[in-house]
C-alpha cells in the first residue's frame, strides 16, 4: 500500500546546502565530476570537489578515487552551485532531467549508510520536511524490522529514488571488488595500512586514477 507520495516543495531548509549544525556530503562518482564540471562551465555556475573515497596505491604510487563530493564549503550559502537561490530548485534537473542529476541527488530522500565494509542501509533523511510532514508513515517504517520489509517500503513509496539509491550501494559495492581484481591481476597495491605520514606525503605528490566501471 502507497502511503507517502513524495514531492519537493523546494523548501526553506533545502538538501542541496548544508543546514545548521549538519555535517553534509553529497557524494558524486567520478564520471558525474566530470559531467557536472562541464555543466559548471556550460552555465557559468560555481562548482568544486573534494576526494572522498581515496585508496593509495603503493606499486604505481597513485591515489585510486573511488568517489567525490560536492565541495559545499566553497559558498557562503553552503550550497550546491547548481541550486537556484530564489526557489532551491536544481538547475540540472530543470534543464536537463531528472536523470542527469547525480545519483544522491536522485535518491534523496532515500540516504544510505555504510555500516561496515559490506553493508549498507538505507534511510530517509528527516531534514526533509516532506518526511517530517509525513511522521506517521514514517514511523511505521522505523516499526519495520528487515531490511527486505524496509526496502518494501522504500521501493513502494519512493519507487524512482530507491532505483537511483540501489544503484549507489551496486557501485559501491563494485569499487572493493575492483580494487580486490586488480590486486590479484599484480597490477595495483592497496596496503592495508597507511600511515599519516605517507597520506602526507602521498596526497600532495602522487598522481589520480578515477575509478570508473568500463574504463579497465
Ligand atoms: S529538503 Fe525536501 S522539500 Fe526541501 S528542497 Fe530538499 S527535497 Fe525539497
Ligand atoms: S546537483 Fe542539483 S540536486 Fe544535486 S546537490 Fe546540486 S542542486 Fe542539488
Amino acid at each position: 500500500m502507497i502511503i507517502m507520495h513524495f514531492k519537493c516543495n523546494g523548501c526553506a531548509t533545502p538538501c542541496c546546502a548544508t543546514r545548521e549544525g549538519e555535517d553534509k556530503k553529497i557524494m558524486l562518482f567520478p564520471e558525474e565530476v566530470a559531467f557536472l564540471e562541464h555543466q559548471a562551465v556550460e552555465l557559468a555556475r560555481p562548482f568544486a570537489v573534494l576526494e572522498d573515497m581515496i585508496f593509495p596505491d603503493i606499486k604505481n604510487r597513485v591515489i585510486l578515487v573511488g568517489s567525490y563530493r560536492i565541495y559545499l564549503e566553497m559558498l557562503p550559502s553552503n550550497a550546491c552551485g547548481f541550486m537556484r537561490q530564489e526557489n532551491h530548485w536544481c538547475m540540472i534537473q530543470e534543464l536537463l532531467g531528472l536523470e542527469q542529476k547525480p545519483l544522491v541527488c536522485q535518491a534523496y530522500p532515500i540516504a544510505i549508510k555504510t555500516v561496515d565494509a559490506t553493508t549498507k542501509e538505507y534511510f530517509l533523511d528527516t531534514g526533509c520536511p516532506f518526511i517530517e510532514e509525513h511522521v506517521v508513515a514514517y514511523a511505521r517504517m522505523k516499526d519495520l524490522t528487515t531490511v527486505v520489509e524496509v526496502e518494501g517500503f522504500l521501493r513502494e513509496n519512493f519507487p524512482v529514488e530507491f532505483r537511483a539509491a540501489n544503484q549507489i550501494v551496486n557501485r559501491l559495492a563494485w569499487i572493493p571488488l575492483r580494487l580486490r581484481q586488480l590486486e590479484q591481476e599484480g597490477k595495483i597495491q592497496v596496503p592495508d595500512e597507511f600511515t599519516a605520514e605517507e597520506w602526507a606525503e602521498a596526497l600532495p605528490a602522487w598522481d589520480r586514477v578515477d575509478l570508473i566501471p568500463g574504463n579497465e
